[in-house]
This record gives C-alpha cells, structure tokens and sequence, in this order.
C-alpha cells in the first residue's frame, strides 16, 4: 500500500539561536491510508516540529515530504496553503475558533472557503459531523458558551470538514480534564474508524494508546517504535500497560 504520508530525511535546524540549534536530526516516516499514529517522547524532543514540517506549516531545512505523491517541498506558499486546505485537518491544543462567530460558523468557514463550488454539501457535511460528534445542539453558541471537550469536538468537525486526506492533531487534549479528554478521545477514535489517516502528537500514555502505532522522538530522531494494532474497549488497559512499559524502556 503507499503511504499516504511519506517524509524522508527530515532536519529542522533553528537558524534564529547562536549556536544555530538542530531539532529534527533526519526523520524517515511513512504513514499508510487509514493508519492511526501517534508520536511520543519528551517535552522539546521536536514533536511539534516534525508535525510542522510534515503538514507544511514550517519548512523543514532539508529531506523531503510528500502527501499522496505531491513533494510538499517543492510548492510555494500558495500551493501549500490552498494544500492545506483540500487536503488537510488540524486540531490543537486550543481551537482557534473566532471569537465573532458562531461554533457552526467556525466549523463552516474553511470548509466553504476549500470547496467554493459546492456550498450546499459543505453545509450538509457540516451539519452531518456536528451531529455525528454530539454537537448539532450548541451549534448557534458562541465560542465561550460551550465547554473545552465541546470545543475540541468542534476543532474535529472543522478539521473533518473539507473531508482532508490526512488529520494532525497537536496535543488535542492538552488542556482540557481527563472527563474532556475521555471525550475527546473517543471522537478521535471514531475519526480513525470512519478511516481517516491521522498522525497525533501527544506527551499522554492513555491517548496514545488508542493509536495503532507509535514512535518515540528523542533530540529529534526516532528512536524507537511499538505496533499497537486496532483499538477496543475490550483492551484498552492492556495496551495502556504495554504503552508504559514501552515508554519506561525509552526513558520516557
Ligand atoms: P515538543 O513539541 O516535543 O515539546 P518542539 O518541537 O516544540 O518540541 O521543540 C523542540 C525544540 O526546538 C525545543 O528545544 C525548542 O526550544 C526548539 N524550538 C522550537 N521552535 C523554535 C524556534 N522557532 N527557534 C528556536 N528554537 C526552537
Ligand atoms: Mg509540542
């Protein structure tokens, strides 16, 4: 099967330090169609980084990237902004959401602005996801009358949106409890079964857990890797135990 996702030789090195600092120190990763991966390792080891230079929001400084055979590396701004949004979803740490619009609206504007000729499925799209995510009924709140795991569901109905190729997530639920973060793990996962291919970064065993594979970042090259296979209910302790012992080999 061919990746989905394909990043070969990847260095990121910071010019803007005295000395110039390297944080990506030559990333190899495929991604194939449907693969749910998340990426571990410790805080500043260049998780964010490698998800940047991979979803082309940064540059990486040399090796090459490609999604679904288009070498990311080789587009100008436009190319890759107008990529971005057909062909990619994001969600963050926080949502991003405009203040002076509605959840709705939010979810709605990209999806509109990537598919101008077909406004009326964007919107049935759209409302298909707030329903399917539990959110139908919050759609006309604003950005701060909703809560943090609603916010977050919300972040997924907007990444979902233009029906990308590929879903990042940046720590989804780093700010949010561990009900919230309950929650907003169990729609990434339906996320993945609907068979999106989605590449999470995470410092979170539990959330990782729910992956199918996982790599371990330190000083910026991938150290290490565990198959986790499918995720259910049925043996989510088992894997969570399997993450940590994984993780304590790796220092983590
Ligand atoms: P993580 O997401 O794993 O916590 P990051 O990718 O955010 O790590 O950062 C990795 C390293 O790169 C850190 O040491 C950080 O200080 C450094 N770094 C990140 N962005 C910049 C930047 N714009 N300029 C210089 N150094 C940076
Ligand atoms: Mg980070």
């Amino acid at each position: 099967m061919n990746p989905v996702l394909q990043a070969e030789q990847l260095t990121k090195t910071y010019l803007s330090t005295d000395p110039p600092t390297q944080v990506l120190g030559g990333v190899d990763l495929a991604v194939t169609p449907g693969e749910f991966l998340a990426v571990m390792g410790a805080s500043g080891s260049g998780k964010s980084t490698l998800l940047y230079c991979i979803s082309g929001m940064d540059r990486p400084t040399s090796g090459r990237v490609s999604i679904e055979g288009t070498d990311l590396t080789a587009l100008d701004d436009n190319a890759m902004a107008r990529l971005r949004l057909t062909s990619m979803g994001f969600v963050f740490q926080q949502a991003f959401f405009l203040g002076n619009l509605s959840i709705r609206d939010n979810i709605l504007l990209p999806a509109l602005k990537a598919t101008p000729k077909a406004q009326a499925e964007a919107v049935v799209r759209v409302d298909a996801l707030m329903e399917r995510f539990g959110i139908a009924h919050v759609g006309s709140h604003g950005i701060t009358e909703v809560s943090g795991g609603q916010l977050q569901r919300a972040s997924i109905c907007r990444a979902l949106a233009a029906e990308p190729t590929i879903v990042f997530a940046d720590e989804p639920t780093g700010a949010l409890n561990s009900a919230m973060t309950t929650e907003v793990m169990g729609a990434l996962t339906e996320v993945h079964r609907g068979g999106s291919t989605l590449v999470m970064v995470t410092h979170a065993p539990d959330c990782a857990a729910r992956a199918d594979r996982v790599i371990y970042l330190r000083d910026g090259e991938v150290v290490d890797s565990l198959s986790l296979g499918t995720w259910t209910a049925d043996d989510a302790e088992a894997r969570e135990i399997a993450m940590l012992e994984w993780l304590r080999t790796n220092g983590f």
